[in-house]
C-alpha cells in the first residue's frame, strides 16, 4: 500500500501568517482520512486538489476547538454539494464533549455519523491499520499510529507535553508529526505542561523513538522561526501543502 500524507495546515491555535490550523490528510487506496480539521482545512483541501466529498472520515484528537473548527466549513461545503454523511471518529473520552460542542454548529444540510472508539480499538479495521495512543495534554487527547504489516509509517502526536514514555508509541515509524508549539524559551514555562518545543519534539521522535523524520507541527509564529533556524537532522519544517509519500 502506498500512503500519501498532505500537510494541509501546520499551524497551532494561533498559526503563523500564511498557515492554517492543524490538519493532515492521509490518503490510502480508496480511503481518505483527515487527522484533525483546524481552521481553513476545507479551503486547504480544495487547494490540494480534492473535493470536499472526497473525505471519507475525520479523526478528531481532542476537544480543543483549534483541532476541529474547520469542520463547520467542511460540513457546509459538503452539504451544499450533496456529499454523503461524514464519519467523525474520536476516542470515547473525547467524543461525548466533542459531539456536544459540534452539534449546534453543524449546518442543516449536512450530517455527521459519529464513530466512537474504546481503548485498543483500531481506527478503521480493514482500510487502514491505525490505532490510538493517549498523550499528555490538558484534556483527554489521543495520537494516531498508522502501520502496514507491522511496520510503522506515520505517527501523529496531536497536542502533547514532552514525555519520554511516549517514545514507545512512536517507535519505528518513518515519520512522526509532532506538536512543536513552544519556542525554546517556553520549555520551562507552564505551557510546557501541555505542549512541546521544536527541540523536544525532535528529541522525542528522532533521539528516543528512532524516527527517520519529524515534521514540526502545531506551529506558533515563534516556534516556526526557531524551527527554520535550527539544523536538527531529520527535522522537517513544512510549508503549507507539503505532500509526502510513505
Ligand atoms: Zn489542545
Amino acid at each position: 500500500m502506498s500512503l500519501s500524507l498532505y500537510i494541509l495546515g501546520a499551524g497551532g491555535s494561533y498559526p503563523p501568517p500564511g498557515y492554517a490550523g492543524p490538519s493532515l490528510l492521509v490518503e490510502a487506496p480508496d480511503y481518505r482520512l483527515l487527522l484533525d480539521c483546524g481552521d481553513s482545512c476545507a479551503a486547504r483541501l480544495e487547494e490540494a486538489g480534492f473535493d470536499p466529498c472526497d473525505v471519507d472520515a475525520v479523526y478528531v484528537s481532542h476537544r480543543h476547538a483549534d483541532h476541529w473548527s474547520g469542520l463547520v466549513q467542511l460540513l457546509s461545503s459538503r452539504g451544499a454539494r450533496g456529499c454523503p454523511r461524514l464519519e467523525v471518529i474520536a476516542h470515547r473520552n473525547v467524543a461525548v464533549e466533542l459531539l456536544r460542542l459540534l452539534e449546534p454548529l453543524v449546518p442543516g444540510n449536512a450530517e455527521v455519523s459519529p464513530r466512537i472508539l474504546g481503548d485498543e480499538e483500531p481506527l478503521r479495521p480493514g482500510v487502514l491499520e491505525a490505532s490510538l495512543f493517549r498523550v499528555r495534554h490538558q484534556v483527554p487527547t489521543y495520537g494516531v499510529s498508522i502501520r502496514e504489516g507491522g511496520e510503522g509509517l506515520l505517527a501523529y502526536t496531536a497536542d502533547t507535553a514532552y514525555d519520554e514514555g511516549l517514545a514507545e508509541s512512536l517507535r519505528g515509524h518513518l515519520v512522526v508529526v509532532a506538536d512543536s508549539t513552544l519556542p525554546p524559551s517556553g520549555e520551562s514555562e507552564r505551557a510546557a505542561m501541555f505542549h512541546m518545543s521544536v527541540r523536544q519534539a525532535w528529541r522525542l521522535a528522532v533521539e528516543h523513538a528512532g524516527a527517520d523524520s519529524v515534521v514540526a507541527f502545531h506551529l506558533s509564529p515563534e516556534s516556526l522561526e526557531y524551527a527554520r533556524r535550527s539544523r536538527l537532522p531529520g527535522l522537517l519544517v513544512p510549508g503549507e501543502g507539503l505532500k509526502m509519500t510513505l
